[in-house]
């Protein structure tokens, strides 16, 4: 039975980074008819928020992946922590090191001016008991480290990356699993170890993240054995990468969830996108897909080694496509709440508002497009350079002026489009110009410029606003 975990530290808003480790989490999962949890890493005090936390959740909601049993609290969980370390000490496996800042700030000059990796150099590692009590007598406060022989010879085989393997020389010396440990405590349980202990506590069969971790890996398979805990399998994914081929930071801008949800995102979109931020879909199957969809085929022989290059071009496709299938509904929800955000005032006909995001909907690359789409319909527009030009054209105003006095007779009620192009006929017919001269022509007039969406459905929401005479007749004056 399968049994995996997302583990955020709600030290910020939900990472794309996060989002899709959960949203491989999720489908392998989902694909092995497993169990998905979330455990909250919390033991950064000073920095975790429960806002934070608030946001992880909601955010993984809005995606559409869900979770099988309450998350579980890290910090809750610091006795079992403290007993763990505990139980290492006794079993010699880990000491206290009560080498200073400084004295570890000239180790690492030294080393660098040797041109060597900086690392612990294990010195406390076999202190005396009187030594020790020297030390505590001089007030020195301790950590605990847990020893990294260098001679050890780490593998697994990891489910993206295949055979790995690491040499205990490479880890930076003797690792550092709780601080601020006087004798008589244990002190602060540090990620190395608090890990291990909650992923062997929830059974975890499959450990999903990103590639940033392998190092740790290669710490947390010693602590396992170390406890005499069962390893779990290992699945590194890989780094999303900014345009330049970097790692995506902060530094790109838009890197949260919130970011992309306020910039006209859907949801469906971006779980799609993460998606492929990887992992490459099967032969025969469409780039394009829903999360469910992709729970029936995933496996990670299509997760790719090389970092994933974030691309926007096909992110906004992706948007597109989603937003171009939404129904009228779906388009009302997202985009009215845009438009009474603008201070607009919305008639009160329903059917308008529908048929408004009817119109828009097939021209969205995000929602956010929506705002300006329907600005015309709302306020009247300003008349562009191209809409000028055209009203110039040879019998433009004069088509226009006879559209105006047959409306004038008996204004358009917006219902017929049979009718709207017989009255487009009529008025050109009387100014003698060719059928698209009047439709340019009101278009221009409508809109304030050449480019919109369908010239019928566009007058008809005017006119049942009875706003499409006044629109002509200031291209008149
Ligand atoms: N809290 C860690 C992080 O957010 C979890 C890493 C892990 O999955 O073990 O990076």
């Amino acid at each position: 039975m399968v049994r995996v975990r997302l583990a955020p530290s709600p030290t910020g808003t939900l990472h794309i980074g996060t989002a899709r480790t959960a949203v491989f989490n999720w489908l392998y999962a989902r694909y092995q008819k497993g169990t998905f949890l979330l455990r909250i890493e919390d033991t950064d005090k000073e920095r975790s928020k429960p806002e934070f936390t608030a946001n992880i959740l909601e955010g993984l909601s809005w995606l559409g992946i869900d979770w099988d049993e309450d998350p579980l609290i890290q910090s809750e969980r610091i006795e079992e922590h403290r007993s763990a370390i505990q139980t290492l000490l006794e079993r010699g496996l880990a000491y206290r090191c009560y080498a200073s800042e400084d004295e570890l700030t000239s180790m690492r000059d030294n080393q660098k001016a040797a041109n060597q990796a900086p690392r612990y150099d294990n010195r406390h590692r076999n202190l005396t008991p009187e030594q020790e009590s020297a030390f505590q007598a001089e007030g020195r406060e301790a950590v605990v480290r847990f020893r990294i022989d260098d001679d050890a010879c780490i593998q697994w085989k990891d489910l993206v990356r295949g055979a790995m393997q690491w040499r205990g020389a490479d880890l930076g010396g003797d690792m550092v699993i709780a601080r601020r440990a006087p004798a008589d405590q244990i002190g602060d349980p540090l990620y190395n170890l608090v890990v291990v202990v909650d992923d062997a506590a929830m059974e975890i069969t499959h450990v999903i993240r990103g590639e940033d971790h392998i190092a740790n890996t290669a710490k947390q398979l010693l602590l396992y054995e170390a406890l005499g805990l069962p390893q779990p399998v290992f699945a590194h994914a890989p780094l999303i990468l900014n345009a330049d081929g970097r790692k995506l930071s902060k530094r790109d801008g838009v890197t949260s969830i919130n970011d992309f949800r306020e910039l006209g995102y859907t949801a469906e979109a971006i779980a799609n996108y993460m998606t492929l931020l990887g992992w490459s879909v099967p032969e025969g199957m469409d780039e394009r897909f829903t999360l469910k969809q992709a729970a029936e085929v995933f496996s990670f022989d299509r997760v790719n080694k090389a970092g994933a290059r974030f691309d926007w071009d096909k992110l906004n496709w992706l948007n597109a496509q989603v937003l171009h299938d939404w129904t009228t509904p779906q388009l009302k929800e997202a985009l009215e709440p845009l438009w009474l955000a603008q201070s607009w005032s919305l008639p009160d006909d329903p059917s308008w508002i529908d048929d408004l995001c009817q119109l828009l909907g097939p021209s969205l690359t995000l929602i956010q497009d929506g705002v300006e789409q329907a600005r015309p319909f709302f306020t009247e527009p300003p008349l562009e350079a191209d809409g000028e030009q055209q009203l110039n054209q040879d019998g433009a105003k004069a088509a226009l002026s006879a559209l105006l006095g047959g409306l004038e007779q008996s204004p358009w009620d917006g219902a017929d489009p049979a009718q709207a192009q017989a009255y487009l006929g009529a008025a050109a017919k009387s100014a003698g110009v060719k059928k698209g001269v009047i439709m340019k022509s009101l278009r221009a007039a409508l809109l304030g410029k050449l480019q919109g969406p369908d010239l019928i459905t566009t007058w008809s929401l005017l006119a049942r606003l009875g706003d499409d005479r006044a629109r002509i007749k200031r291209c008149l004056s």
